[in-house]
């Protein structure tokens, strides 16, 4: 007897990482009866699956909150508060929002069936971090995800990053054993994904069991991704540059369905704040490990985020991030000012910047990347690349993908059916204008004409 079907809605805030959990809270929902919907008013179980990594991500989560509470007066509905701001606030969150039913941090929902049953009758908390890793629990049995898929490799984090509450809320690093993270893959795959994107906060500090008894870092794990038929594609995000070890530079050269793109954050240009930040390197070793890439792949299309208005951050520091900002020639990049966490050591350091600093700072550095990034898509127009098409572009005659180097690119077809046969292919395309965030392109070879 198939088991009575219950609705699920889930909002993710924040990173990639949490968008694979939100999909695997469903799938460990899944035996249960949960299928999901996109509306909250219909749902018998609404998850919040929060982002603490700045206070906006946070505050965004108590006004949904306001918003789903009137919903819960006119029917019944269980409210959860999963992820990042469940594990930093706890009963915070049941004090502050008496809507909600139950908290649970990024480490326990593979305990959500009996979760629910608890919050149904008691309002629940559950915020610990298991000494058996979730992964072990979570269900095989996964949701197709599409063309572009992503699979977690590696979670937590050790390197205790000044600003970041990353290490308190998501815990000490865990790297997956590859042979789990190689099955996952060869799922995704038969399930029809062409490209892996590999996920952790601080995925190059990837160290797992490796299926021969050793340890495994990340260039072993993505040589041996490379090997799986079918699979054309594999990324990683986000990286550490004190973690870029040679082999995984090596690999960027050796490994051909490696794309040719690496987000790597720098977090500021000045060795002062670097410093302050506990970052563990300097300006002139990231500028070497970004030589040390582009001898290995020429053309590799790097990305970064950014920090402004750091404490201590002067005038002076900032310029330096504008030069590396220019030196390094980025595709694209993330950048926010400075947010204080709380029980993190940047949040008591005394010489914090007014907002309004950080604010024109802000306002300068996004300007500055916006510059390096028309740059690096203009020089990419009359280049043909070869294109993942992976989602539905504006309107029936439109395909969209991404290239190598994870630029949007749209493509005008000649009938609907051209479209849609598209869909799910790699071909080459011949790009033709450049905006800032995207470009256009024309198919650089004939379709077939149907017999
Ligand atoms: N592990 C990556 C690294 O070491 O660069 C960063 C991952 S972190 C989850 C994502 C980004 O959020 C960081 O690169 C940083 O730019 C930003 N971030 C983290 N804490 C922040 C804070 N307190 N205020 C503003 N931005 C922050
Ligand atoms: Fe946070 Fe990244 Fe630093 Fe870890 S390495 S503490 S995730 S910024």
């Amino acid at each position: 007897m198939s088991p009575v079907t219950k609705r699920l809605f889930v909002k993710n805030y924040g990173c990639q990482m949490n968008v694979y959990d939100g999909r695997r809270m469903a799938d460990v929902l899944a035996p249960l009866g949960y299928t999901i919907v996109p509306d909250p008013e219909d749902a018998d179980l609404v998850i919040l699956n929060t982002c603490h990594i700045r206070e906006k991500a946070a505050e965004k989560v108590y006004s949904e909150l306001g918003r789903l509470a009137p919903l819960k007066r006119k029917r019944r509905m269980l409210i959860a508060v999963g992820g990042c701001v469940a594990q930093a606030e706890g009963e915070e969150v049941l004090a502050r929002a008496p809507c909600v039913d139950l908290v649970f941090g990024p480490q326990t929902y593979h305990r959500l069936p009996e979760l629910i049953v608890r919050a149904e009758r008691t309002r629940t908390v559950d915020t610990d971090f298991p000494v058996e890793p979730k992964f072990d629990r979570l269900p095989e049995q996964a949701a197709p995800q599409g063309i572009a898929a992503y699979l977690t490799a590696q979670e937590g984090c050790d390197r205790f990053c000044a600003f970041c509450v990353v290490p308190y809320t998501r815990g000490a690093e865990y790297s997956r054993p590859a042979a789990d993270v190689l099955a996952e893959a060869r799922r995704l795959v038969d399930a029809g994904a062409r490209e892996i994107m590999l996920l952790g906060q601080n995925v190059n500090a990837y160290h797992g069991a490796g299926p021969d008894g050793g340890e495994w870092r990340l260039d072993s794990l993505i040589r041996a991704l490379g090997r799986i038929d079918r699979l054309e594609r594999i990324r990683y995000t986000t990286s550490h540059p004190a973690d870029m070890d040679d082999a995984l530079i090596a690999a960027h050269g050796e490994v051909e369905k490696l794309m040719p793109y690496l987000h790597l954050p720098v977090q500021s240009g000045a060795d002062r704040v670097l410093a302050r930040m506990n970052r563990k390197y300097r300006a002139r070793d990231y500028l070497r490990i970004v030589e040390k890439l582009r001898a290995a792949r020429p053309d590799i299309a790097l990305a970064s985020d950014f920090i402004v208005g750091h404490p201590g951050e002067t005038e002076a520091d900032f310029a330096e991030t504008l030069r590396l900002v220019a030196e390094v020639g980025y595709a694209s990049a993330y950048s926010f000012k400075y947010s204080p966490r709380p029980g993190t050591p940047a949040a008591d350091m005394e010489d914090q910047i007014p907002d309004q600093v950080k604010i024109e700072r802000l306002a300068r550095l996004q300007e500055a990347i916006d510059r390096t990034q028309t740059a690096f898509n203009r020089a990419t127009v009359g280049r043909i690349v070869p294109v993942l098409f992976d989602r539905a572009g504006r309107g029936a005659l439109q395909a969209a993908g991404r290239s190598p180097y994870l630029q949007p690119v749209h493509v005008d077809c000649a009938t609907p059916a051209e479209a849609l046969r598209l869909h799910g292919r790699i071909a080459p395309v011949e790009l033709i204008v450049a905006k800032q965030n995207s470009l256009a392109g024309r198919l650089a070879y004939q379709e077939a004409a149907p017999a």
